[in-house]
């Protein structure tokens, strides 16, 4: 991803002094997912052009699970290298921090003038938000032409692509323009990288006071800049409401509650497994099974939790069986934890003896992994022949994704999901289910719960009648 920011005007070499970055040197910078470079691709006292390049590495990106949208294919295929997204803000504050705060010693009257600079931004994602780039950013003051793509010219009914080059270009001063890319840029990005929390309420509104209070779009921006986090866009609405106070607009702001706070440190994954774990430990379960169980992670917490005698995790797959093993140490593993733990190559559409006997068996995002044809087996074998008295079952709420900006027209979290089904559609099955076969059901949900979509995962918690 590229942004270059052009000077034009009288001894315009001298962006290298306002920038803080020498035309005549090429400088490379580290940062968390990736290196940024910054280069002038043009050099001359009537037009100077400094550009940053950022280099990020997708799979150091994966590894660092630091994607919302988790697990499967997104975490190494995906559009990050080439956007450009919230990392291009935080190597802006990186790389040309000091130029943002408006210090330049050997030239400061400059820097506190308004000069005629454009800034180019290359792959801006913007899915059929075109207008908005212009309402974005025509109010402070930039012409604003962007060039949209098909998004292969081979194959014209895939439709236009979700990516615009943008070009704004104002008399403004140059930490105003660098100030408006931060915010802005990750406005139009809305797969955030980083857990937004309280912090990015404080960066925002410092980043923003001189000109976001009297925004037209302010609402807009700092939703979106915010990931539509409603407790955060209330505290910052509210705050910004107060800084222009003829706003009627206010919303009341609710503080931050342990669970979100909680939700920077842990991913999805770690609180859907923890929810799962919790729900094992306070039915008493001593035996338990893990159907489905891919790669262990589920069965790598259970073996920490004394209370499960028995632990034994089921999947058809070898690969993830291996992988499971591993994870386990099961080849050092002393007497005991062999005994303890069992590993089991199997179906979970074919009935089969081994999965009987267990007080409680977890089933974690699995059935939607069945052909949707195959689901009633799956149900006969689990419910009906293994029956053990506690099946804590999760899938995902289909719902939710429309918060996933990677996942549109209606296509699914993972590449291999066969179905995923919205509440409604989860209750409905969980309590035909559960009438069927004799259980009773509890609903709950994992992850932070949107007001109109609900949380990204789904629980239900069946219980065998007496
Ligand atoms: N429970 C794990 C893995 C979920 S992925 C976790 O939460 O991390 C779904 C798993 O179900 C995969 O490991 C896949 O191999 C397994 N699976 C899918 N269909 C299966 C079937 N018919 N029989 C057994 N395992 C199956």
């Amino acid at each position: 991803m590229l942004l270059t920011i052009t000077y034009t005007g009288e001894s315009a070499t001298d962006l290298g002094y306002l920038l803080y970055k020498n035309p005549y040197r090429p400088q490379m910078f580290e940062l968390n997912h990736g290196k940024a470079y910054v280069f002038y691709p043009e050099v001359s006292q009537q037009r100077t052009t400094a550009a940053l390049l950022l280099d990020i590495d997708p799979i150091n990106l994966a590894r660092g699970k630091a994607g919302q949208a988790s697990g499967g294919l997104f975490d190494y295929v995906n559009d990050r290298p080439y956007v450009s997204s919230s990392f291009l803000s935080t190597a802006i504050s990186k790389v040309f921090g000091t130029a943002m705060t408006g210090r330049a010693d050997e030239r400061q009257a400059l820097s506190d003038s308004p000069l005629n600079l454009t800034a180019a931004v290359t792959m801006l994602p913007c899915r059929a938000e075109h207008e908005k780039l212009k309402r974005v950013f025509e109010p402070l003051g930039y012409e604003v032409i962007y060039d949209t793509f098909v998004s292969d010219e081979n194959f014209p009914n895939w439709g236009e692509s979700s990516y615009v080059n943008l070009t704004i270009s104002a008399k403004v001063r140059l930490r105003d323009l660098l100030k408006h890319l931060y915010v802005l840029i990750p406005v139009f990005d809305r797969q955030k990288h980083y857990w937004v929390g309280a912090d990015e309420v404080e960066k925002l509104l410092r980043i923003g006071e001189d000109w976001l209070p009297m925004h037209p779009e302010k609402a807009y921006i700092t939703g979106r800049y915010l990931n539509r986090r409603r407790y955060l866009v209330n505290m910052a609405y509210e705050r910004l409401a107060s800084a222009n106070a003829d706003d009627g607009e206010i919303i009341t702001a609710e503080p931050e509650s342990a669970d979100e706070a909680r939700d920077k440190v842990m991913n999805l994954n770690t609180r859907r497994l923890g929810s799962v774990v919790a729900a094992l430990k306070s039915c008493g379960a001593k035996r338990v099974i893990d159907i489905g169980c891919g790669e262990g992670n589920l069965l790598n917490l259970l073996v920490k939790e004394r209370q499960f005698t028995h632990i034994a995790g089921v999947d058809v797959s070898h690969v993830a069986l291996k992988r499971a093993a591993e994870k386990l140490k099961m080849e050092r593993a002393s007497d005991s934890m062999r005994e303890r733990v069992s590993l089991i190559q199997g179906s979970l559409t074919y009935k089969d003896a081994r999965f009987s006997g267990y007080d409680a068996a977890g089933v974690v995002e699995v059935i939607e992994h069945l052909d949707i044809a195959r689901l009633a087996a799956f149900e006969r074998v689990l419910f009906e022949f293994a029956k053990p008295p506690v099946v804590v079952l999760t899938t995902p709420n289909r719902e939710y994704n429309a918060n996933y900006e990677n996942l549109h027209n209606g296509s699914l979290r993972h590449a291999d999901h066969r179905f995923e089904w919205n509440r409604s559609e989860f209750r409905t099955w969980a309590l035909k289910i559960a009438n069927r076969f004799g259980y009773t059901v509890q609903f709950s949900e994992i992850g932070d719960a949107d007001e109109k979509y609900g949380a990204p995962t789904q629980m239900g918690v069946f219980t065998l009648c007496e």
